[in-house]
């Protein structure tokens, strides 16, 4: 088998922990982390923590190769793409073959149940596409799929995520899985190798089994009770005396090898038409007790459309910064936040000790919660509701942004009013789960591909069928009722929700050339994504940080309310010497009155970025990532 040697090479190699420069796709640092339990209590909706928080893996190292580059957040999965694009394999053929391991090996975050956003570069001719995978409503859809009572969100934090816990269970919560349709249509484009080729190893996986990684095994214990009422995700995921199957164990999924063995024959139309696509529809109209059905029919499968749309860059400093445009929010927020940021010297304010400087956290921050503003107010699936006056470039225009920077004071704002670009009716701000993961690759071309990939919440809607969970990714639409008009991210059929998925790449503009690749990165995380992204952005372009420095610095930024977050789980903010640092960050954002939540700050970077003649990589240590090269 082509890719035998792959598994039997899994985790064999830890051995080269470690060393920083990659031996053609072999393990170079240790996939080990400690498991942490965060608290809940006390959180605003809108920082409910990321996804649990995996440990933080200390000693990881910037990893270096001169040829092709892999960094996914599951090894299997680095390492199926790592061989992937040693065999001639494009970075769209790399990914292809990442995510079909990832839907396998790390399902809680993503799969074929759900959707996905990429960004292609093509380094000859300088062509950057971005590809929309996003969840589309039922052709059914109405508005009662997400109400809640009205009442059931005036209490605090804790039960506001009780009621987002009984939403994302509903059938309604599941939208058009967009996740292959998305990864065909970039193949078609920029595939070298053959489609059947690359589900292979995922298919090899599933049926000889993999180990369950720590993180996966937080994952199941955390929703045991929840996987429960699905009798097929409770014998997959379940012992027979249904406590949770533990890290360390061996998993099969005949189920999965078999929709791969479809698709591989069949290409994506064997999903969306026939059989797996009757399964997915009959597995939505479960009742599951009090979770209900849902709306999804075949009819809604078999007219699923990928989309390829215009990507979104902004110049920041010497560099152009390019990300996915609406329906996500990513890239409009993040060019936001720069746009402001470039008034001021933050080059001047480095991190030490991986601690973020004072004055740097609270322009950010300040940035953040206006860039949040105008975020919850004007942006959503812009096929539906349109930005205001000239769309993006009226909310990107540098003298909107000048003017939304001079209300930076140095004192925090707390919470932001969104910019008058032109009258528009307003969305509200919701809280979004977190079962996502971003994958970032270059290939021996220098063709690049970073792809962000959900189903939402982690463990998504926990229906499973065919051996994946389908998504609750609806759940991204406003749910929680607010007073005034309709929200422009109302639920509306075939509409997609508003995403905060961010795959970015980064160039050099050279006058007269094509652009160079500077840059890839990406990040899940929800709503704190872009501010995970933008940590990562500035850490390299701004403060010269290394790839693995850049994905380990503390975690800070705001969405619009008056808190700013300093990830209080970070090492630095316990271990000597950074402590006294960390605790005069503290100090100093409390003097310019900014409210601080120390909630864990889950991210999960992966990075790729250049260096001369190198590729250098580096993968977020707040779980199970791996960067793989090869000369
Ligand atoms: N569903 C979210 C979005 O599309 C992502 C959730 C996550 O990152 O975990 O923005």
């Amino acid at each position: 088998m082509m890719f035998a040697w792959v598994l039997r090479a899994a985790f064999a190699a830890l051995l080269m922990a470690g060393m920083s420069w990659a031996q053609s796709c072999e393990m170079p640092q240790a996939p080990v982390p400690s498991i942490a339990t965060p608290g809940l209590a006390g959180q605003p909706v809108e920082a409910l923590p990321p996804e649990p928080a995996s440990g933080f893996r200390a000693g990881m190292q910037a990893v270096r190769a001169k040829g092709f580059m892999v960094v996914t957040a599951n090894p299997l999965a680095s390492q199926v793409a790592c061989a992937v694009l040693q065999n001639g394999g494009s970075a769209v053929d790399a990914a292809v073959a990442a995510q079909m391991v990832l839907g396998l090996v790390e399902p809680q975050s993503s799969g074929l149940g759900g959707g996905a956003f990429l960004l292609h570069w093509e380094a000859h001719t300088g062509v950057l596409r971005s590809y929309d995978g996003r969840e589309t409503a039922p052709l059914a859809a109405t508005p009662d799929d997400l109400s809640i009572s009205p009442a059931s969100t005036t209490g605090p934090a804790p039960q506001i995520r009780e009621v987002f816990q009984a939403l994302r269970s509903r059938g309604t919560s599941i939208g058009t899985p967009g996740v292959l349709r998305m990864l065909e249509l970039a193949h078609q484009a920029h595939g070298r190798m053959a489609w059947p080729d690359l589900m292979r190893p995922a298919q090899t996986l599933a049926t000889q089994g993999f180990a369950i990684s720590p993180r996966l095994a937080q994952a199941i214990a955390q929703a045991r009770d929840d996987l429960l009422p699905d009798a097929q995700a409770a014998a997959y995921f379940l012992n027979q005396d249904r406590t949770p199957k533990l890290a360390g164990t061996r998993l099969h999924n005949p189920a999965y090898a078999h929709t791969l063995q479809a698709i591989a024959q069949g290409g994506a139309n064997a999903f969306y038409v026939g059989e797996i696509a009757q399964d997915m529809v009959r597995k939505v109209q479960e009742q599951q007790g009090a979770r209900g059905m849902g709306k999804l029919r075949l009819q809604d499968l078999a007219q699923y459309r990928a989309l390829v749309r215009e990507p979104v860059c902004t110049l920041y400093r010497a560099y152009r910064v390019c990300g996915m445009g609406p329906p996500s929010a990513g890239a409009l927020v993040i060019a936001q936040a720069l746009g402001m940021l470039a008034h001021f010297d933050v080059p001047a304010m480095p991190p030490r000790m991986l601690v973020p400087d004072p004055a740097a956290v609270h322009l950010v921050s300040e940035a953040l919660r206006l860039a949040y503003a105008d975020r919850n107010t004007y942006m959503a699936d812009t096929d539906f509701v349109p930005l205001p006056a000239q769309g993006v470039a009226a909310v990107l225009s540098p003298s909107y942004l000048a003017q939304r920077a001079a209300l930076i004071q140095s004192r925090s704002m707390g919470k932001a009013s969104a910019g008058d670009v032109a009258a528009m009716k307003p969305a509200s701000s919701d809280s979004e789960g977190k079962g996502t993961t971003h994958v970032s690759i270059v290939d021996a071309q220098g063709n690049a591909v970073v792809m962000t990939s959900s189903i939402e919440s982690s463990m998504g809607s926990f229906r499973f069928v065919r051996g994946f969970l389908l998504n609750n990714q609806l759940t991204d639409f406003a749910w929680l009722p607010e007073p005034g008009p309709p929200s422009a991210n109302r639920i509306e059929p075939l509409k997609r929700p508003r995403s905060s998925m961010a795959p970015t790449l980064v160039f050099k503009p050279q006058a007269g050339q094509v652009d160079s690749l500077y840059m890839a990165t990406g990040s899940p995380g929800g709503p704190a994504i872009m501010p995970y992204v933008l940590k990562t952005l500035l850490g390299v372009l701004d403060w010269g940080l290394d790839a693995q420095s850049a994905a380990a610095l503390l975690n800070f930024g705001a969405f619009n309310s008056p808190q700013t977050f300093i990830e209080g789980d970070h090492p630095a903010m316990h271990a000597q010497p950074s402590h006294m640092q960390t605790q005069s960050l503290l100090e100093a954002l409390r003097a310019r009155g900014h409210q601080i939540n120390l909630g864990p700050q889950t991210s999960g970077v992966g990075l790729i970025m250049r260096d001369g003649e190198h590729w250098v990589g580096g993968a977020d240590p707040r779980r199970e990532g791996l960067v793989l090269g090869g000369p």
